[in-house]
């Protein structure tokens, strides 16, 4: 299955990936895989792959914090609440 090359920001702390925006697709070059350049346009088949595969995460910037995303769940497992 292909893969979708991503660029974002990599979180020091939490080692999680922010995705800003999709770059290139890596062509997995297999016909039964619907996004790849060799799968025929009017494939009867029901059976092929639709979704991409694993991305490839490129870090552009390294930032030593917790995402965004982790620092809520501390929040809210400390109990400060959200605004
Ligand atoms: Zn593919
Ligand atoms: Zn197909
Ligand atoms: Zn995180």
């Amino acid at each position: 299955m292909c893969q979708q090359v991503a660029k974002g920001t990599r979180w020091g702390k939490c080692g999680h990936f922010q995705r800003h925006l999709v770059v290139a697709v890596m062509d997995c070059c297999q016909t039964n895989c619907e996004r790849s350049c060799n799968h025929p346009p009017r494939c009867p088949l029901r059976t092929c792959i639709t979704t991409y595969g694993r991305e490839i995460q490129q870090d552009v910037d390294l930032v030593d914090e917790f995402c965004f995303q982790c620092r809520a769940a501390q929040a809210k497992a400390a109990g400060i609440p959200l605004r």
